[in-house]
């Protein structure tokens, strides 16, 4: 058994899609746009130049925080982070310090402390210009509007944490408040990573360093950097060591991790309200129509789907993965049903012959499946028969229908499909019954 256990949190910064910036009106659609060509006062930092707040994107952090059950300040404010840093043009970050929209909340047992909302920064690019290395600065980031959550250090493993972030960001898909792709840098990654001994546990102590692993754009790069932190740090432990709290980097090809700079404290941020920013104030019932307004989340529809359809885990995580998708796969169901095509047979061609690529429509996707196995259909006399023998055993369906009760045509049809096992032709059975029906 391993001698140290790692006690992991995360925070997790997604990029709001909004129209517009956090603090002005610039279009927020910046990714692949010609360097500073969607700025305005406001987002550069000139002096004088007042924000004002994004209203869609203080909805967008509510909604993405009330899906994971966080409690919603009714009162909260902005304060001004200080930190010099080229891509930072007034020298401080609008983002929200001891009042933030979202408290507390949980996904399983992993619990949030918080949510809130901030802007980007600009970003800064790496050049040769006239041979010489140069760093330039692209502001059309800046002023974005950036969500963070911050969760408790409740990870101990790398899967879960994975299982975490993935699931946040698919409530950011569900609330259309984000793409979360990670390639583009709408969803960023850090991790402060310890170990604690086994004593330390059960004291219920946390170590007293933490190490913040920053800059990480992928799941696959966070996990190996993840692992080869702790395997950094349990050496040092191991051989009588101390480690310092500080931010680190990873490097794939070393497939280690390297220190970057000391670990700020939030002192030295020198945190204060926002004076150009009034306050923000949510009524019970605005906090309540905007939890009214939120979509079915991916946990409740993972829970839907496995009482509905009865497919394997993994089969109902695939086809959660994206609302479009899940829609899809309900549409074709729903359409299926008149030819018994069940709730498996369409997840199988969807997620192994990926048939709805092929057929965007739901309803191009059934014609195709009923095409392939109509040869399997019964053939004109066995379905006469089944007619035949039906019409005789179900009377009082019968009587029914001749006293003008058409819907029991459905229940008919039914009981002829079962004495054909599901293989009539519905368009077949329903004529060759409704002939059988009327002659009589
Ligand atoms: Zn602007």
């Amino acid at each position: 058994m391993n001698k140290f256990t790692p006690i992991i949190g995360l925070e997790v910064h997604i990029e709001l899609s909004t129209k517009s910036k956090m603090f002005c009106g610039c279009s927020s659609d910046h990714f692949g746009k010609a360097p500073n060509t969607q700025v305005c006062p406001v987002c550069l930092g000139l002096p004088g130049a007042l924000p004002f707040a994004n209203k869609e994107a203080v909805t967008a952090t509510v909604k993405f925080g009330q899906a994971f059950g966080s409690r919603i300040n009714s009162f909260s404010k902005f304060d001004r982070k200080h930190y010099f840093y080229p891509d930072l043009p007034k020298s401080y970050q609008i983002s929200q310090y001891d009042m933030p929209l979202c408290v507390g909340g949980a996904f399983e047992d992993k619990r949030i402390r918080r949510v809130h909302l901030e802007e980007d920064t600009g970003k800064l690019v790496h050049e040769t210009i006239n041979g010489e290395k140069s760093t330039l600065i692209d502001f059309n980031r800046s002023s974005v509007p950036l969500m963070e959550m911050v969760t408790e250090p409740d990870f101990h493993d790398t899967v879960s944490i994975i299982r975490f972030l993935k699931e946040a960001q698919m409530v950011a898909r569900y609330l259309g408040i984000s793409n979360a792709d990670m390639e583009k840098g709408s969803m960023r990654l850090e991790a402060n990573i310890s170990l604690s001994t086994e004593e330390g546990i059960k004291k219920g102590e946390l170590p007293n360093y933490k190490v913040e692993l920053k800059n990480i754009n992928s799941f696959k790069f966070l996990e190996k950097a993840i692992n080869a932190e702790i395997k950094r740090q349990e050496e040092i432990l191991t051989a009588g060591g101390t480690i310092h709290s500080e931010t680190r980097g990873y490097d794939e090809v070393k497939q280690t991790t390297y220190s970057q700079r000391s670990k700020e404290e939030a002192k030295d941020y020198r945190y204060f309200p926002e004076p150009d920013l009034p306050p923000m104030r949510f009524t019970d019932g605005e906090i309540e129509e905007i939890k009214n307004s939120l979509p079915e989340l991916p946990k409740d529809k993972r829970k839907r789907f496995a009482d509905k359809y009865s497919l394997s885990n993994d089969y109902i995580e695939i086809l959660i993965s994206n609302p479009g998708r899940s829609s899809y796969f309900e549409e074709a169901v729903s359409l299926g049903q008149n030819w018994n095509l069940s709730a498996k047979l369409i997840a199988d061609l969807m997620i192994n012959k990926k048939l709805d690529l092929q057929h965007p429509e739901p309803a191009g996707l059934i014609k195709k499946v009923v095409e392939i196995i109509k040869v399997e259909y019964s053939d004109g006399s066995d379905v006469e028969t089944a007619v035949n023998e039906v019409v005789a055993e179900e009377s009082k369906a019968v009587k029914d229908y001749n006293n003008g009760k058409g819907e029991v045509v459905g229940f008919l049809m039914g009981m002829v499909q079962k004495k054909l096992k599901g293989k009539g032709n519905p368009s077949m059975v329903r004529e060759k019954l409704l002939n059988k029906l009327n002659e009589r």
